[in-house]
């Protein structure tokens, strides 16, 4: 059974960094069609409507029609201390974060949080996730079986960390090694699960837990690896004094077999241009995560200039630093930090870090962040009069870039009227109360 979707439709044809808004291909009457779980024709909506014929086909001539959003760094156990008040890093892990994640020791704590995190993420039509665990196995068994539960796309893994941490929270080399092994065997390819490789950042792992975590990487090539690089200043300085050998941060990860195609790093701020260099050889990527970094204090990520060098960048909220499951704010974000570095990223980019940026970050460029033949059907519908504000700015946009920017700028999940992943809709606004 085929369905198709027919409104404004937002397609990637490229990468803005590298040939501005052509990489935008907009069709102002457009379609997409879902088969079995995966889209089998996009674009203007006479073509897709004529190779469908008998189709379920739900117009929506309002609305424009993208791929659902991919959020590239996140903590899903985070979801309840989201918007906690003044701290930087490494109090705010030690005030806020490491006692909530103590409490996914028990599972029904863990199923619950899953439920209600995946009804925020499908709100706010985002389809893909790559989130971090606490180190409990059975967090990461709660994330999968609620992805499962639901037919997403998801990434996930158990957070390692044997050292400077709560010991409730602690693990060690060796169990790192077994429980992330029995995880990977437990849920990797199952439905459209994967299971991410997660030392939680240097600081938080000895050298032996970062060497097995080293080996999982090299047991593992298709298994993600995500971490933190380079958030804070007295984190750098923290990191600097726990590894003297390491010529700088990103060498801790380097020399433990943990920079690689598949490494996603948050944050990535403070970077050294030897730094930016390797990341670049080495073909990783960088979850940039604006609203954790002006939450948190961090700094202000040079995106522009990662991507001007060659390095990999997707977009992220990393909730429960960052401030918003919404890619609206998350974009928004992004705009204002580019401002004060005086690089302002265009409204094309803001919506490509969201989508094909973060997508390939995970290795997953070829599966979600557009809407195009053989990828997952996977899509989000946006109501571009969700407010009167919006209303009123989008009927005023002169180009489809110009609508995008105020939806980025005023859009919230009341402008997600729908969120489809494997072809079903998962979420329906008219519907929702709480998920
Ligand atoms: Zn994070």
């Amino acid at each position: 059974m085929t369905t198709i979707l027919r409104g404004k439709l937002l397609r990637w044809a490229g990468d803005p960094f590298e040939i501005g808004d052509a990489a935008l291909a907009w069709d102002e009457d457009g379609a997409v069609a879902f088969a079995d779980g995966r889209i089998a024709s996009a674009g203007p909506a006479d073509a897709v409507l004529a190779a469908h014929l008998g189709a379920t086909v739900h117009t929506q001539p309002d609305a424009l029609i993208a791929p659902a959003f991919v959020d590239c760094h996140l903590h899903y156990p985070q979801t309840h201390v989201i918007a906690s008040w003044g701290a930087q890093l490494i109090d705010w892990l030690n005030r806020f974060t490491f006692p909530e994640e103590s409490r996914f020791a028990d599972p029904e704590h863990a199923a619950a949080v899953a439920r209600a995190f995946f009804a925020e993420t499908l709100r706010n039509g985002v389809g893909t996730v790559c989130s971090f665990c606490t180190s409990h196995p059975q967090s990461v068994d709660a994330f999968m079986a609620e992805a499962e539960r639901r037919g997403l796309r998801a990434v996930a893994g158990k957070v390692l960390m044997d050292r400077h941490a709560p010991p409730a929270l602690l693990d060690d080399a060796t169990r790192a090694f077994d429980e992330t092994e029995a995880l990977i065997a437990r849920w990797r390819g199952r439905g459209r699960l994967q299971v991410a490789i997660t030392p939680r950042f240097a600081p938080t792992s000895t050298p032996e837990q970062l060497d097995a975590a080293g080996a999982l990487a090299a047991a593992h090539p298709d298994c993600p690896v995500q971490t933190h690089l380079s958030e804070n200043t007295a984190e750098i300085a923290w990191v600097a004094d726990l590894f003297p050998e390491a010529r700088d941060y990103l060498d801790v990860y380097d020399r433990h077999g943990l920079l690689r195609p598949q490494t996603v790093f948050g944050h990535a701020i403070h970077l050294t241009a030897r730094e930016r260099a390797r990341l670049a050889e080495a073909g990783a990527a960088v979850a940039h995560c604006p609203t954790s970094n002006a939450f948190l204090g961090s700094g202000a990520c040079d995106v522009a200039g990662l991507k001007a060098d060659g390095v990999r960048v997707g977009l992220a909220s990393d909730v429960g630093g960052g401030t918003s499951f919404s890619p609206f704010a998350t974009m928004r974000a992004a705009y204002e930090i580019g401002q004060s570095r005086g690089r302002a990223l265009t409204p094309v980019e803001l919506w490509w870090l969201a989508g094909p940026g973060a997508a390939g970050a995970l290795g997953l460029g070829d599966r979600v962040g557009n809407l195009a033949q053989g990828f997952d059907a996977d899509a989000v519908v946006i109501d571009l009069a969700a407010t009167p504000l919006l209303a009123a700015r989008t009927a005023r946009a002169e180009n489809p870039a110009e609508a995008l920017f105020a939806l980025a700028v005023l859009g919230d999940d009341r402008a997600v009227r729908e969120t489809w992943s494997g072809g079903r809709r998962v979420h329906r606004r008219a519907d929702a109360r709480d998920g």
